[in-house]
């Protein structure tokens, strides 16, 4: 019997606010899959919550990591510590990032705007910089470079869409006509929008990806930054999309 567990875990956002973010489990027979790991420190919450909806991290197969951003890989390290058979898979493009051998394109992107900040915001950007060198290379096991169909946890597909980073990707569920989009889009107050203009690499390209979801048969839009959106999302997609 395959579940959909869709969890809400209390955030910081870079810029302060506190906010919630949705990792997903999908559960299988064989496979279980978590979509998007938190950040540091949180594997104890993410236990926890899990636990209180009947499901043990101990059965977790696979994390899938929509990208590099440390709100979705930060609490992989600990993860992969305790859970050491855990499988990752990433896009090929954002392997390179998440295994250090290319430079966090938040870093870059950080060191460029450097010159244009205040004193004060600069000691803020430099201790963000640091954070993001400390952070350890996560090594990934599976990659995929196009939509990849897996028949594990009722059918998914791993679909790329680039535009908030260059590697980044989404997971459809067939069994539960859901698309997991990470950032490639996100939610308020269960409406639908479209992907962060502030930390989206390439809103145009990020526009492109997200029309792709309009391919599959969808009931359902879960978003890491805010959570389940239902109803006519198909519309609201065109909307977002100009489809
Ligand atoms: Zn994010």
């Amino acid at each position: 019997m395959e579940r959909m567990i869709v969890l809400n875990m209390p955030f910081t956002s870079s810029t302060g606010e506190n906010t919630f973010i949705c990792p997903v489990i999908l559960e299988g027979e064989a496979e279980s899959i978590l979509i998007d790991a938190g950040v540091e420190g949180f594997l104890d919450f993410l236990k926890e919550e899990a636990g209180r909806l009947s499901f043990d991290l101990q059965n977790l197969t696979t994390v899938i990591v929509t990208h590099q951003d440390f709100d979705h890989t930060g609490g992989l390290p600990e993860i992969l510590a305790r859970y050491p058979k855990i499988r990752v898979l990433a896009s090929r493009i954002e392997k390179e990032y998440l295994e250090k051998r290319k430079k966090f394109l938040r870093l870059e992107q950080s060191e460029r705007n450097l010159p244009l900040l205040s004193p004060a915001e600069r000691v803020e950007a430099v201790a963000y910089q640091e954070m993001l060198k400390a952070r350890p290379p996560i090594p990934v096991d599976l990659t995929v470079s196009e939509d990849t169909d897996f028949d594990c946890c009722g059918g998914i597909t791993v679909i790329v869409t680039p535009g908030h980073m260059p590697g980044h990707i989404s997971v459809y569920s067939k069994k539960f006509k859901a698309v997991i989009t990470g950032d490639a889009l996100t939610a308020d107050r269960g409406v639908l929008q479209s992907a962060n203009p502030a930390f989206t690499l390439d809103m145009a390209l990020s526009k492109k990806s997200a029309a792709k979801f309009l391919r599959y048969d969808v009931e359902q839009i879960i978003c890491y930054h805010g959570g389940i959106v239902t109803g006519d999302v198909k519309k609201r997609l065109r909307e977002l999309t100009g489809q």
